[in-house]
């Protein structure tokens, strides 16, 4: 994708404000809810009003969405508020009805990335469109395939195309309903600079009360918008009712949100800074959380050798790593000064450990 500036173009040319805001509830309920919210929204800062009219549910007896009748309403939305809008697509007659309906900015979601087969099949339903299309990443921790789908999209021949980053699903479990893994989002942007980027802080966070500080994180990672479920009463909603928002905290949030300004060269040096400094406090936090994963197998290991009375330090064993390390280090840019001191307090960590596991009584 040579000409990804073509990309980020129609953003400007579109002249929508920075961030870019789609929100709206997960789901369509009736009309009179779809209507409701978007009334509530219609004077602040969004400009996408998004519904999902077809529900992808994990486990099947769940809300599956009202289906095409959800697109009258959000027609009916555009007339009476004026705001465009959105509703996730995952086949070609998804497709064909979003766009008799006249909607304005069509998404991929995060299950149907994950098979070519759909996408190619939703590409070529949407073949040459001047609709906004954007693209959620897959559920599972893969650029590759979230690429292979922008670059089908792309051969569609559709020039406003995006990208939204939602969390990735992971075994273990953490704070987020699906983990940020922002170096992902982040390798995208470095790739595709022009490629507008839009987080969901709603499905990241799977939770109301952590939707803000995302938020804030992806702006200061430079992201150009944000998707966020929001409902007038969000305990009651028919999907996703722990991570949406009213529409008066969206409207605060954007009070309280810290936009980057990018006016003056001093701003651009110092939004370049924050973007950065971000990114170390990201990759700073995976570093030790990698610590923290390499000192439990390291505490297994001192089990092992407790079990069969074997010595903590192993020599050669620890020569190996020191020598691979080195060359690993090397071919990207790393002393080997630096390598080794490394190495040594984190060997000296790990025979701490093992010392009080082989010793314990
Ligand atoms: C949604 O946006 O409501 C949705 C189903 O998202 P995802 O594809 O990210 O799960
Ligand atoms: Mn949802």
């Amino acid at each position: 994708m040579e000409n990804s500036k073509e990309m980020r173009k129609w953003l400007d040319e579109m002249a929508l404000p920075h961030p870019l805001v789609i929100a709206g509830p997960c789901s369509a309920e009736t009309e009179e809810q779809v209507l409701k919210i978007a009334h509530e929204l219609k004077d602040s800062d969004v400009n996408y009003y998004r519904a999902g009219i077809w529900k992808p549910r994990t486990r099947p007896g769940n809300f599956e969405g009202v289906g095409a009748i959800g697109l009258k309403w959000l027609q009916k939305v555009k007339e009476e508020t004026g705001l465009k809008t959105a509703t996730e697509v995952a086949n070609r007659a998804h497709v064909d009805l979003a766009l008799e309906h006249d909607i304005d900015m069509l998404w991929i979601g995060a299950r149907s990335t994950v098979s070519p087969f759909i996408v190619q099949d939703i590409a070529d339903a949407l073949e040459g469109t001047d609709k906004v299309v954007l693209i959620k990443n897959p559920v599972n921790p893969d650029l590759s395939l979230w690429l292979g789908a922008v670059e089908r999209l792309h051969s569609a021949n559709i020039k406003k195309l995006g990208v939204i980053h939602r969390g990735f699903s992971s075994y273990e479990k953490t704070k987020y309903r699906n983990i940020p893994e922002w170096q992902l989002a982040i390798e995208l942007q470095t790739r595709f600079p022009d490629l507008p980027l839009i987080n969901d802080p709603s499905h990241i966070t799977g939770k109301r009360d952590m939707v803000f500080d995302v938020s804030q994180t992806a702006l200061d990672l430079n992201f150009d918008g944000l998707m966020i479920e929001t409902h007038f009463d969000p305990d009651n909603a028919w999907s996703d009712a722990a991570q949406q928002v009213t529409p008066d905290t969206l409207k605060q949030m954007f009070i309280d949100l810290k936009m980057r300004k990018e006016t003056d060269l001093e701003a651009e040096y110092n939004s370049k800074l924050s973007n950065l400094r971000a990114q170390i406090d990201v990759i700073d936090n995976q570093l030790i959380d990698t610590l923290g994963k390499r000192m439990k197998v390291s505490d297994e290991i001192g089990k092992l050798k407790r079990q069969k009375n074997v010595a903590v330090l192993q020599t050669n064993r620890w020569n190996a790593i020191l020598g691979n390390m080195i060359l690993e280090g090397e071919e990207r840019g790393l002393s080997e000064e630096f390598v080794l001191r490394m190495f040594k307090a984190i060997h000296q960590e790990s025979i701490n450990h093992q010392e009080k596991i082989i010793n314990a009584s």
